[in-house]
């Protein structure tokens, strides 16, 4: 595949490839069963010129077979180191940090100006390897980056993941504790229903909170935002009012503010009362880039009745309740502490089609005439973008690794 350097537009840059190949292999990550596109978004793919190979089996974890893939204009290819040498565009769910053994000796099979669009994990606080895809001059895109604007919705990867996390993490709550969750009155007696707080209503949240109030539960939520309150009561559930003063609350993007270590420790005592009398407490409450705050102490866990059960999705980022280990469950005083990760790949068919969606929306919005078209003026693109052309062209991630700043495209 011949690529040709060049500017091509005004204020923006981009690669020029002939015939352009998007490739997608088999995920790597241990356990990971999703798949970065789907049959049913291949003809879009085909019908604006792009070929599409698919690394045999990537899909099979997932629902999707070598056959539909065929059928549906892929090429299946069974080699890997095939799938990124002929590929100018490689797609992944989890890629370099996001997948942080076998994601690196990846980068060893990829060549300059070939493009990576995956979770990237940019933000990772260890073994960040951002500055060795630049290295490779790699151009890559991290899709966790999409920003939160309407136009970008159908390419919200995260929203999307976030969205089956918080639908399982419920599960998983009803299935660990030794009560059910809807209200039955019965010959034999009234059951109560389960009551279920949620801490952190982002798109897990929200998600979390709606599956619950679907299985029966008495829901409260909080969220440092008061603007979700709302959201919160049109799902059914109470949103839970402390006397803290959280000033102004949202940054653009809908994402929290973080906040000084006294006014998590105040959160915690006021939240104590609310998590004592839960059955089920799920947290997700986290600012992006920083380490989720604790907002579940030792002590607060001591005051749930035992058979009660903690979902912290946010363990990965270090944890909301101060049991959490990322990938275990404990039981301490009688209380189950999960701490799940990579809950998305639980449910690989409908996870793999809405990651699809997104990451075929987002190609055929970068691709323009058979050219990668990258606009230094479109926040979906410079959010987005993290490395091009030897640097790191993100301002935030430059900032997260203290790199100095310098002009989108430039060089260090
Ligand atoms: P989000 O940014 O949409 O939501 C986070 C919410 O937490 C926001 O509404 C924010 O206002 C709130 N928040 C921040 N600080 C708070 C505080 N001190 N008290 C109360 N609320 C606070 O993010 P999301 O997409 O909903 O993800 C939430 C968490 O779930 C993240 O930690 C994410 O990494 C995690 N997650 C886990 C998995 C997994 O497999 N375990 C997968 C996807 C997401």
């Amino acid at each position: 595949m011949k690529i040709c350097p060049g500017a091509v537009a005004s204020g923006g840059w981009g690669w020029q490839f002939r015939d352009m190949v998007i490739g997608v292999p088999k995920e790597s990550y241990p356990g990971e069963r999703r798949v970065a596109l789907t049959p049913a978004v291949l003809p879009s793919l085909n019908q604006a010129g792009l070929r599409v190979l698919v690394e045999a089996g990537s899909g099979a974890d997932a629902g999707y077979l070598d056959e539909d893939f065929k059928q549906a204009g892929a090429e299946i290819i069974g080699s890997r180191r095939e799938i990124f040498s002929a590929a100018d565009i490689i797609v992944q769910v989890l890629a370099l940090n996001a997948n942080p053994v076998a994601g690196l000796s990846d980068l060893g099979l990829m060549r300059p100006h070939q493009a990576l669009i995956a979770f990237l994990r940019p933000l990772a606080t260890h073994d960040n390897h951002i500055s060795a895809l630049a290295e490779a001059r790699v151009t890559g895109f991290a899709v966790e980056l999409i920003p939160r604007i309407t136009r970008a919705q159908s390419m919200d990867a995260l929203s999307s993941m976030s969205t089956v996390v918080g639908y399982k993490a419920v599960l998983a709550a009803a299935e660990a504790l030794p009560k059910m969750f809807p209200m039955l009155m019965t010959a034999a007696g009234t059951i109560k229903p389960a009551r279920i707080f949620v801490i952190g209503a982002g798109i897990v949240g929200l998600q979390a909170i709606a599956t619950a109030r679907r299985l029966g539960a008495v829901v409260k939520a909080y969220d440092v935002r008061p603007a979700v309150r709302q959201e919160v009561e049109s799902l059914g559930a109470r949103f839970v009012e402390i006397p803290l003063e959280t000033g102004e609350e949202e940054k653009a993007g809908g994402y929290a503010k973080a906040k000084d270590e006294s006014f998590y420790r105040r959160q915690q005592e006021l939240l104590t009362g609310v998590i004592g009398e839960s059955d089920v407490v799920i947290t997700a409450a986290v600012v992006p880039g920083r380490k989720a705050p604790v907002l579940i102490t030792e002590a607060m866990v001591r005051e749930m009745a035992p058979g009660s059960v903690i979902v912290d999705l946010a363990a990965e980022q270090g944890g909301n309740c101060a049991f959490s280990s990322a990938g275990e469950n404990v039981v301490r005083d009688g209380v189950t502490i999960m701490s799940p990760i990579n809950i998305a790949s639980t449910v690989p068919f409908h996870a793999s089609q809405l990651y699809a969606k997104n990451l075929s929306t987002l190609l055929l919005y970068l691709i323009k005439d058979g050219q990668l078209k990258l606009d230094g003026e479109d926040p979906i693109i410079t959010d987005t973008l993290i490395t091009y052309d030897g640097a790191v062209v993100n301002a935030r991630i430059r900032e997260f690794l203290q790199l100095p700043l310098v002009e989108p495209g430039g060089k260090e």
